[in-house]
């Protein structure tokens, strides 16, 4: 309300009318109350949508299309941060947005690190000591000779979207806080929230049942956005570049891939659709490989695997099970 009126003394008289229709409740049913709610990229944004069905509004920082990590926003994507509810973001994520954020201050700020519990990044370099098999994943001591091709988003991997059992934490965290800031429609909000972590949950299961009889565990990323999915399906990533998709490999990580794919018997070089396949194809081509489509899941597009989060996972998940030869 405070803001209302704040905002239409700035605008001439004639933009009024707009303005108030511009910001009026969409519906009906509606008691004006609904939550605006600003998602900084596209599995925060999935998620959101879910929560609030038809309550609301929604929108996100992150065309489709454009690189989530990185992110530029515009001055108009920055003010619109001060009338928002909610800003659901990844601190350290997208620093352009944690910055607006500070800008800005949106009435309510959710950190979805704070909820989901992130992994440290890195632990997709298995190069020294692969060669012990099944060795249960131990490669935390193994983070520090790569920390430099990691750590552009400190040393936590923030790629937790992959794992969706973190998704459905988030998707409860969001319910409540939902219920909270729009109490009229919290009967809606719980049930959406676990209506959707149950659907999570199953795919979750898909993917436990799914991977569990592999002819290899090993699979290779250019953009290492996998670690979740590694860590929570007893998989070994093995990232050609670091967790920033726009990292060069050096010639001597080139050379360490080809080593890494002969030693495990790697059938697949997975590349992603936002960004160039060139290194994909070129090692593949090396070592007579074929490539295929791992998504990150950090926006949709015409390209993308899927129409949206369920989907695309699932799409992911058929393409490891190819690659690996999984029962
Ligand atoms: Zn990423």
């Amino acid at each position: 309300m405070v803001l209302m009126s704040r905002l239409l003394r700035l605008l001439p008289a004639g933009l009024t009318a707009l303005a108030l229709a511009a910001c009026g409740a969409p519906a009906s049913e509606e008691d004006g109350a609904a939550p605006r709610v600003v998602a900084a990229f596209y599995p925060l944004e999935w998620a959101a949508g879910q929560v609030l069905g038809g309550h609301g509004s929604l929108s996100g920082l992150t065309t489709p299309g454009t690189e989530a990590h990185d992110l530029e926003l515009t001055a108009q994507q920055i003010a619109s941060l001060s009338d928002a509810d909610l800003v659901l973001h990844l601190a350290e994520f997208q620093p352009a947005v944690d910055d607006a954020i500070a800008q800005s201050g949106p009435a309510s700020v959710m950190d979805v690190s704070e909820v989901v519990g992130l992994i440290p990044a890195a632990a997709a370099h298995v190069d020294d000591h692969a060669d012990e098999a099944g060795d249960g994943g131990e490669h935390a001591d193994e983070t520090d000779e790569h920390a430099d091709e990691a750590d552009d988003h400190g040393d936590l991997d923030p790629h937790f979207w992959q794992d969706p059992a973190r998704m459905a934490t988030l998707v409860e965290e969001l319910g409540a806080r939902l219920a909270e800031l729009d109490p009229d429609n919290a009967a809606d909000y719980t049930a959406n929230a676990a209506a959707t972590a149950e659907e999570l949950q199953a795919l979750d299961e898909e993917f436990t049942t799914g991977l569990a009889t592999c002819e290899r565990r090993e699979f290779v990323t250019t953009h290492a956005a996998f670690g979740y999915l590694a860590d929570r399906y007893d998989l070994t990533e093995i990232g050609i570049s670091g967790v920033n998709p726009d990292a060069e490999p050096s010639p001597a990580r080139i050379a360490e891939i080809h080593e890494e794919a002969a030693r495990h018997g790697i059938t697949t070089i997975f590349f992603e659709t936002l960004t160039s396949d060139a290194v994909a194809t070129s090692i593949a081509g090396d070592l007579g490989l074929e490539t295929a489509v791992l998504d990150p899941l950090e926006g949709v597009t015409d390209n993308s695997p899927g129409t949206d989060y369920p989907s695309i996972m699932r799409a992911n998940l058929t393409a490891l099970r190819s690659a690996n030869d999984c029962a």
